[in-house]
């Protein structure tokens, strides 16, 4: 349990709540937000809950010149019952340390930030939107804001947390969407960052994303820094492949995210008994699968969208449509069943959420 003090000073102007229909992914934010500072040889001091404002900070803090910073994505859904339910916050708040950990920053107490965002959440519940694939989507993240132009690690550090409603992701349904493959620029490396949720990653990943934007395609698929042989990621979301009935998924090789709703996934797939295999996958073996009538489905898993169908994958000028187009059998039980444990709609074997 947390022993957590957190002094809290309540917002004296409430904003206006847009209605789900009108929210546009992450450009709302609730009333009030959560902040912590860490000092080198104190630790984290000033636990704090205010009104939702600008920081300050300044011009040579380690953040803004060398990208010193982590985040995380989760969500908090509001059920029939009237429950506010998150799925696998721990998860959450371990990978934020692993990310910690890779950019030289400071850890956070684990408990101690659960226990911040649910006290923050509670403050500002009437935010979680209540129509069905709604959700609060909660965004914490850690920046160096130590005053230095040196390249080395900061001594200070601000932990924020900020909550975001979010209408449904899919207000017309699930669509399978058109993906294009990236041959020339990479994400990330083993060895690099690509494991870490820190800003550099997505900062680098917008250039593909340009180009894929041009041409039609709403994300890219990320191939393998070395030879551009294997699959690694599909836009910021894992990837998963039905090929001749097996679900198969790249293997976690040092430069793809660790994805919570991929480990579910993987977990989900093993409970019903169907084949899944976490190993390397190349373009070719796609190709080959597609040209054999094997490739039966594919989809891109995160927190955003939970399973997002791919319906069409463009390689160096090859278009290989998967399942005519359609969302596949697999990709739509996983939704319903993860989105259900989620809601609270149907039963958490696992004991995923709190
Ligand atoms: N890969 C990347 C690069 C991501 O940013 C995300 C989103 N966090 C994911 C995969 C999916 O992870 P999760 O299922 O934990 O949202």
């Amino acid at each position: 349990m947390s022993n957590l003090k957190i002094q809290i000073t309540p917002s004296e102007n409430k904003k206006e709540k847009l209605s789900a229909d009108q929210l546009v992914f992450g450009r709302t934010f609730t009333d009030h937000m959560f902040i912590a500072d860490y000092t080198e040889g104190i630790g984290w001091h000033d636990h704090r809950i205010v009104p939702y404002q600008p920081i300050t900070l300044d011009p040579s803090a380690t953040i803004l010149h060398y990208g010193q910073t982590v985040f995380e994505g989760m969500k908090a859904y509001l059920s029939k019952d009237g429950i506010i339910r998150l799925f696998r916050p721990e998860e959450n708040m371990k990978r934020m340390n692993h990310s910690c950990d890779r950019l030289s920053m400071p850890k956070i107490n684990e408990e101690d930030a659960l226990e911040a965002l649910k006290q923050l959440i509670e403050i500002d519940k009437e935010w979680i939107p209540k129509e069905p694939g709604t959700s609060l989507y909660i965004r914490p993240f850690m920046i160096a804001t130590e005053p230095h132009l040196g390249v080395s690690a900061s001594l200070t550090y601000s932990f924020i947390i900020i909550m975001s409603p979010v209408g449904s992701y899919y207000k017309e349904g699930i669509h399978p969407v058109k993906i294009l493959v990236e041959s020339e620029y990479v994400r990330a490396v083993a060895g690099g960052t690509g494991t870490a949720k820190t800003a550099g990653n997505y900062a680098s990943s917008l250039k593909a994303q340009e180009v894929a934007d041009r041409e039609g395609y709403s994300q890219v698929l990320w191939l393998d820094g070395i030879e551009r042989k294997y699959i690694e990621e599909v836009g910021s979301m894992n990837v998963f492949f039905k090929i001749s009935g097996e679900v198969v998924t790249p293997a976690l090789n040092g430069s793809i995210l660790d994805g919570i709703t991929r480990k579910s996934i993987i977990q989900l797939l093993k409970h019903w008994g169907v084949p899944v295999n976490e190993r390397k996958v190349s373009m070719e073996e796609i190709r080959e699968a597609y040209l054999n009538g094997k490739l039966d489905e594919a989809f891109g898993t995160g927190t955003a969208a939970v399973i997002s169908p791919i319906g069409e994958l463009r390689w160096k000028g090859e278009l290989f449509y998967v399942n005519n187009g359609e969302t596949g059998e697999v990709s739509k039980k996983l939704y319903d069943a993860l989105t259900g444990i989620q809601k609270g709609n149907i039963e958490d074997p696992f004991g995923w959420v709190v």
